[in-house]
């Protein structure tokens, strides 16, 4: 209470505005993310014996949360819906069977440097290894991400792949979250993809402006509207609770610069696997100005078997929520199935 009414005292010490200084706020907000359980539990104001077991030490894929992020959960509930996305339980070590390390077999999609194609006319650029915040569903958990110091080397090269490729117009940014490189290295890398004659569109896959909006900053909204390149945003959200107000404002920012804003879901048991999450989860992107555009079924990627919800369950709750909810907010249904040519629906009464 005393910091906060001295800082509207002594405007010396207010936070400047610019976009060095924001540059500066998403930094901070990195390192300063929680990245011990117990520090977690006590700013819930949690008791473990009220949560499944939990891994004592879930590295190498650790427990990751911005404060921001925290802060959108509720107090005391052991069962919150954005706390169960990164909490490392005792049962990720379980083996169980069709559960793989890659699931989705990005490896035979690799055409080195972390240039994967697997769809026509889209090729996806792994970028970075990090994330804002761990996701236990991640089925990239155990992908095996380059050292950050052969990162730019590696982008380098997989540019040079791509120019090669004249069926390719759209850049799909993966990783790990694209929103991680910093405002330099994006730019730089937006640069190398602007200087590719058949590339139309860049898409960003990223929980960024979710999981730590003060990434998204007016100096990025201004590169992205400067490019030649339409850029198109999938953010990733599976809770209504995860887009709060600053989630909000960032997107209103990307909006305004002229990007399409998606939303890509997965679908998680005990998260979001009920009518009113969903209902709750498309109103909310819609009141943000993003369209539903994914909702995946779990890749059964080792360590996430207990969020995964059967098929039928599955196809059931979209066949209720089009009866709920105009169709431009109904996502669309998918797995992706190694070696397939699109990521395929699942419609009732296929068997898949
Ligand atoms: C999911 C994915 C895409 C994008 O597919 P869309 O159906 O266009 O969203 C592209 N490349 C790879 C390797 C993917 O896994
Ligand atoms: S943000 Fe995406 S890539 Fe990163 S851990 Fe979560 S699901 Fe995985």
């Amino acid at each position: 209470m005393s910091s906060s009414i001295n800082q509207e005292l002594n405007p010396t010490i207010l936070p400047r505005s610019g976009s060095g200084c924001q540059t500066q706020d998403w930094k901070l907000a990195l390192r300063q993310a929680i990245t011990e359980t117990a520090d977690l539990l006590a700013a819930l104001d949690l008791e473990r014996d009220r949560l499944p077991p939990l891994d004592p030490d879930p590295r190498p894929f650790g427990l990751r949360v911005p404060r921001a992020f925290v802060a959108l959960m509720r107090p005391g509930d052991p069962d919150d819906p954005l706390l169960r996305q990164v909490l490392p339980l005792a049962s990720e070590r379980l083996v169980v069977p069709g559960f793989a390390a890659d699931p989705v077999d990005d490896a035979a999609a690799d055409q080195g440097d972390g240039l994967l194609v697997k769809y026509h006319g889209r090729a996806l650029l792994i970028t970075t290894g990090a994330c804002a915040l761990h996701c236990r569903h991640c089925f990239r958990r155990h992908y095996p991400h380059a050292a950050p110091e052969t990162g730019q080397r590696r982008l380098r090269a997989a540019l040079a792949r791509l120019a090669t490729d004249r069926s390719v117009n759209e850049v799909i940014l993966s990783g790990g979250d694209p929103l991680m490189l910093d405002d330099d290295r994006l730019g730089t890398l937006l640069d190398g993809l602007e200087a590719i004659g058949q590339l139309r569109r860049v898409r960003l896959h990223s929980r960024m402006p979710v999981v730590l909006p003060a990434r998204v900053t007016e100096a990025l909204c201004a590169r992205l509207a400067a490019s030649r390149l339409k850029p198109v945003v999938v953010i990733h959200a599976n809770h209504a609770n995860e887009l709060g107000d600053a989630a909000a404002t960032a997107l209103a920012r990307l909006r305004r610069a002229g990007a399409m804003l998606l939303n890509q879901a997965v679908l998680l048991r005990g998260v979001n696997d009920s009518v009113a999450a969903q209902c709750a989860l498309s109103e909310r992107l819609l009141d943000c100005g993003v369209l539903p555009y994914y909702l995946h079924q779990l890749d059964r990627v080792q360590g996430a078997a207990h969020f995964q919800v059967e098929d039928a369950a599955a196809r059931t709750l979209l066949a209720t929520l089009r009866t709920q909810l105009p169709g431009y907010l109904v996502p669309r249904l998918v797995r992706e199935l190694p070696g397939a040519a699109a990521k395929l629906p699942l419609r009732a009464g296929d068997e898949l």
